[in-house]
């Protein structure tokens, strides 16, 4: 059955996503996942379950509505945002809550352009399922106005937040580069993972976000599509 989509001159299909069920790790102060079943083979002749889930569950989408209450909501925003050549900047080998400035970007200057989707690469999905999970690096406000300012409106991290998450005491409750991604009408793909693999020539991002009419945020199926996606 099993066949091979690039072989057959598509794109390699590469999944940029954590599972969602009851080990999803949430925001501090989040409730988990809780999934039960509807309706069964045996009983009802079908499978299909309940689903209890936050709107920024595991990997997912966040709109300006989000912080700003005048901000648009996923559904205003145009599905353009969601899609993308991916940027993926290398900020692997920081310590834990290390703030990532705007001078991490400098290799990458020629590429931050209006439609390019960043993607932060920290390496902290390694950390997924832990504490320390908790205490990623985090984009500066400075790092992420500078993305603003040169077009960027699509921003994705390997971690729970773009700003430092507040956690057992440590960080605090700034929400610096939230606000200003999200205050440009943009959008934040948080808890992304396996990065590396989307950092390849022509490589295209992703992540479209449930059409929830609550529209603050929802959860992605992200990827990266390597080779022709023409
Ligand atoms: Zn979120």
């Amino acid at each position: 059955m099993a066949t091979d989509p690039a072989a057959a001159g598509g794109a390699r299909v590469i999944d940029l996503s954590h599972p969602v069920g009851p080990g999803t790790q949430v925001f501090p102060g989040d409730t988990p996942p809780v999934v039960s079943p509807a309706c069964t083979l045996a009983a009802d002749g079908y499978n299909s379950v309940r689903l209890d889930l936050g709107s920024h569950t595991g990997t997912h989408a966040d709109a300006p509505y989000h912080f700003l209450s005048d901000g648009p909501r996923l559904g205003d925003l145009p599905l353009e945002l969601f899609t993308g050549p991916a940027v993926v900047v290398d900020a692997t080998g920081l310590a834990p809550r290390t703030p990532i400035g705007p001078e991490a970007f400098g290799p990458w200057e020629d590429r931050l352009e209006p439609g390019a989707v960043v993607l932060v690469r920290t390496g902290w999905d390694r950390h997924y399922g832990t504490e320390a999970y908790y205490d990623h690096p985090y984009l500066s406000g400075a790092a992420a106005r500078l993305l603003v300012a040169r077009g960027v409106r699509t921003v994705g991290l390997d971690t729970l937040s773009p700003d430092e998450t507040p956690y057992a005491g440590r960080g605090g409750e700034d929400w610096s580069a939230h606000l200003a991604v999200l205050g440009a009408g943009g959008t934040v793909v948080e808890n992304l993972r396996g990065l590396a693999a989307a950092d390849a020539p022509g490589a295209r991002f992703c992540a479209f976000p449930l059409r929830l009419e609550s529209g603050d945020g929802a959860p992605v199926r992200a990827v990266a599509l390597l080779g022709d996606a023409s």
